[in-house]
């Protein structure tokens, strides 16, 4: 029988001790499964802190941290030879599947024929072109990663406007950027930092001002002194649960922007799952500048920035009326040609209708059945969808902000959803219970998982 506790915050609570048990038993499992894993994490702890190569590589929920083999499609294998279907992606940066078959068939190609040289390859014109053509935009710059794209974005918008402050939605992430990681303190309002940034001893609140999403008067209220040089936004907060639009919410909010001079700034790394073209082009919305990373060019590292026609001739101006020396936008490897070559490949092949339906049609499959259990066992979760990615958030209805997100918090859930599946050869993403489908997400991975998910609920609940 389903044991439940009804609390304020949360309308369906596991009762904390079965859920203490079954994260013991699942961390007990997991070790067990992966000696050569936990091999591998002892040797690294001799030479990387916190036993891994980037620091948050260890905030997954394991007892020992996976480490790959091999990423092939929809398919990763650790170093114990366990295969996962992975509905992680690394976290969108392989949404188009691993190591997609021209992408790297492009960049195999053009290894042999250099890597990099700070000049501009000659592929570059006909990656305009398809930037162009896919996204709708008419001038681009390349960046390594969205964070950086990001970060150039900020700068350049603040030195083309001349406006000092730029604005963002609380509870975004877009990427290590400074000035976006600032949260909105509940009671007054205003900017603060985000108090898990290490180090940080600038004072970006002072220049970035934080609205809830969905709420059109306060985004009214921080544009009206003509102060802002930049609304950044992701179309839905995808990095703090799945926070969808309210309808006609952005159209609202582009023309409040427009009113008051801001540009409208759209970073689509993650909704670039929407459909071809992302978000904005699926649902007819023109940004001033449009942002990507991450699968832009196929999980190489590589992002883009595109930007209307004022938009490139201000920027033009802005860098000529500067003295000469360092911009403070761009890094050395930026633009590669293996980079171009893999975005080339990518905007050819994989940002198409038919890669689109393949990882549509999986995302179908996946939301049926999902639905289907949260129905039939009467949970009162919601599962919200961005096209191929979707989002299992432990409260009733979509959330309209952060705040709302942060009423419903049940990390220990999460985290135990996310273990024992793991152990039944299923990625989730971290941090959070995204679930996105690349287009060779067979029939097979999608029952996996939700077999997966029959006995967690069983565990859970039975
Ligand atoms: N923008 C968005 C919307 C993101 O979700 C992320 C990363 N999760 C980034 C930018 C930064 O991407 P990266 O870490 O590849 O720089």
């Amino acid at each position: 029988m389903r044991d439940t506790v009804d609390r304020i915050s949360t309308p369906l609570a596991v009762d904390p001790t079965r859920l203490h048990a079954l994260l013991e038993r699942e961390r007990t499992h997991c070790l067990s499964a992966h000696p050569a894993c936990a091999a591998l994490a002892a040797r690294c702890q001799a030479h990387f802190p916190f036993g891994v190569p980037l620091h948050w590589m260890r905030d997954w929920p394991t007892p020992v941290s996976l480490f790959l083999r091999t990423a092939q499609g929809a398919h990763v294998q650790c170093a114990d030879g366990v295969d996962y279907a992975d509905f992680c992606l690394g976290d969108t940066g392989a949404m188009f599947g691993h190591a997609p078959a021209p992408v790297a068939a492009a960049v195999a190609a053009q290894a042999a024929q250099g890597f990099t040289g700070m000049l501009p390859h000659e592929i570059s014109a006909r990656v305009g072109e398809l930037l162009a053509d896919r996204f709708g935009l008419p001038y681009w710059q390349l960046a390594m990663t969205a964070s950086d794209a990001n970060r150039f974005v900020l700068r350049w918008v603040r030195a083309l406007s001349g406006r000092p402050q730029v604005l963002v939605f609380d509870g975004c992430y877009h990427g290590a950027v400074d000035d976006t990681l600032v949260d909105r303190d509940p009671i007054t309002g205003a900017s603060v930092r985000r108090p898990s940034l290490l180090g940080a001893v600038h004072n970006h609140p002072a220049f970035t001002r934080v609205v809830p999403f969905n709420d059109l008067q306060a985004l009214e209220d921080a544009l009206r002194d003509g102060q802002v040089a930049a609304l950044l936004a992701e179309p839905a907060l995808t990095n703090f649960g799945l926070v969808p639009p309210q309808p006609g919410f952005w159209e609202a909010a582009q023309a409040l922007c427009q009113r008051h001079g801001t540009l409208f700034v759209l970073d689509e790394t993650h909704t670039l799952s929407t459909g071809v073209g992302g978000w904005a082009r699926t649902h007819g919305l023109q940004p001033d500048i449009w942002v990507a990373g991450k699968a832009v060019a196929g999980g190489v590292p590589c992002a883009v920035y595109g930007m209307s026609a004022d938009v490139a001739a201000r920027l033009q101006a802005a860098k000529r009326q500067a003295p000469q020396g360092h911009s403070g936008i761009g890094t050395t490897l930026t633009a590669n040609a293996l980079a171009l070559a893999a975005l080339a490949a990518a905007l050819q092949h994989l940002h198409t209708p038919d890669t689109y339906a393949a990882m549509q049609r999986a995302a179908d499959m996946l939301q049926a059945g999902l639905n289907e259990r949260l129905h039939t066992h009467a949970l009162p979760w919601t599962l919200t969808r961005l096209g191929a990615r979707m989002e299992l958030q432990f409260l009733p209805d979509p959330p309209r902000n952060a705040d709302e997100v942060r009423a419903h918090a049940q990390p220990a859930l999460q985290a135990c959803l996310h273990l024992f599946l793991l152990n039944r050869g299923v990625l989730l993403t971290p941090f959070h219970g995204m679930m996105l489908c690349a287009p060779t997400t067979t029939d097979a991975d999608v029952a996996r998982l939700l077999q997966a998910f029959d006995a967690w609920l069983a565990a859970l609940f039975d």
